[in-house]
């Protein structure tokens, strides 16, 4: 049996909701977590045809983008398209969940997705903004390799392209076990010493809790000790945008038509092409025009993303070109990682892609 809260536990473990943004609204919007779940449809926004298709389709769940809300509603009153969606989602026993800021957040969400789409290497991320911690715990010397790979396979000890970095060393642990404990070594009401080992890992801020859980549930003490330091340096896996290389550099209006066939794009609007080719690239899923300051500092050829404004376009000034593919066309995959989240880790539970087309603009 699958439920709500397995579902969203999956997704929250790839993109945490702490990632969002203070406006946004990701996460479980309607429904409950201990409702079972059978089968999810996937989409960027969910309009009252999506609600439709995932109940005609027999879907519990619709996992979206865009959260369906995004400011308070108060009242239920079916007169505008959000209130109809949530009114006939909870006559229909259906249940709703958005993955937002959250999902732009990590490396491997929403841009990173378009970037995988362009085939681009060596991806980094255009504008980081997570903290990274020192995770400091202590383990008795013959456990100590089970639980500190219980802390790296959690997500700890990443720094660039090494996994499984941790610094240890040897030392005398002490405790007194007081009435009412139950020591895993030593005596009750007798000082004890053990044999400790005392672990050091890096571990980017999102990934704090579920390190800590992944200690506690292997750590054989029953008090288990550790504490958490914020360091300086900056996390190199959260942030906004992506900017890479394409595998060969390609002919700057070549590469505009591919651009355009890759993302269906009704048209892309685009500043003077400054460069014959390209093949630095800087991508932002949705509404990308904050980040140009920072395309241009990275020194990309290019810089797609969606809703630039005319003002935003002068910003380019011949260094770079600014490339306007539309919210939704740039975001349109992200469904494919909810998609693979989910298959891979509950490959029994049923997956479908929504088959109606949300865009609310058109080209003439
Ligand atoms: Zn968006």
């Amino acid at each position: 049996m699958t439920y709500v809260k397995d579902i969203t536990a999956l997704i929250e473990a790839f993109a945490p909701l702490s990632l969002q943004e203070d406006y946004d609204n990701a996460g479980l919007i309607c429904g409950d977590p201990g409702n079972e779940v059978s089968s999810a449809l996937l989409c960027t926004d969910i309009t009252e045809a999506v609600i439709d298709e995932a109940i005609a389709g027999h879907h519990n769940l619709i996992i979206s983008h865009h959260p369906l809300t995004l400011q308070g509603v108060k009242n239920l009153v079916p007169d505008n398209y959000i209130k109809r969606c949530l009114l006939k989602a909870i006559r229909n026993d259906l249940n709703l969940y958005a993955a937002h800021t959250n999902m732009d957040a990590v490396i491997k969400g929403v841009s990173g997705k378009m970037a995988e789409k362009l085939g681009l290497t060596d991806q980094t991320v255009l504008q980081t903004n997570g903290r990274l911690f020192s995770l400091t715990f202590f383990t008795p010397e013959k456990e100590a390799e089970k639980i500190r790979t219980a802390v790296l396979e959690a997500g700890g000890g990443h720094i660039g392209k090494y996994s499984h970095c941790s610094f240890n060393n040897r030392g005398l642990g002490t405790f007194l076990p007081q009435e009412g404990t139950h020591p895993y070594c030593g005596e009750k009401g007798h000082l004890h010493t053990e044999a400790e080992i005392r672990t050091e890992i890096t571990v980017p801020e999102y990934l704090l809790p579920s390190c800590i859980q992944a200690l506690k549930s292997v750590h054989p003490y029953e008090e288990p000790v550790w504490n958490t330091v914020c360091i300086d340096n900056v996390n190199p896996s959260t942030g906004f945008g992506i900017v890479g290389y394409l595998p060969e550099e390609t002919e700057t209006r070549v590469f505009l038509q591919q651009l355009k066939q890759l993302f269906g794009c009704g048209t892309i609007r685009h500043t003077g092409i400054c460069c014959p080719t390209v093949k630095k690239i800087a991508v932002c899923g949705g509404s990308g025009a904050f980040l140009i300051r920072h395309a241009i500092q990275s020194k990309a050829d290019i810089y797609i993303t969606g809703d630039i404004k005319y003002h935003d376009f002068f910003q380019a000034e011949n260094r770079i070109i600014l490339a306007d593919i539309g919210h939704y066309e740039s975001e349109q995959y992200t469904k494919e990682i909810f998609y693979e989240l989910l298959t891979k880790k509950i490959p029994k539970f049923a997956v479908q892609f929504s088959k109606v087309n949300t865009n609310p603009i058109n080209y003439l």
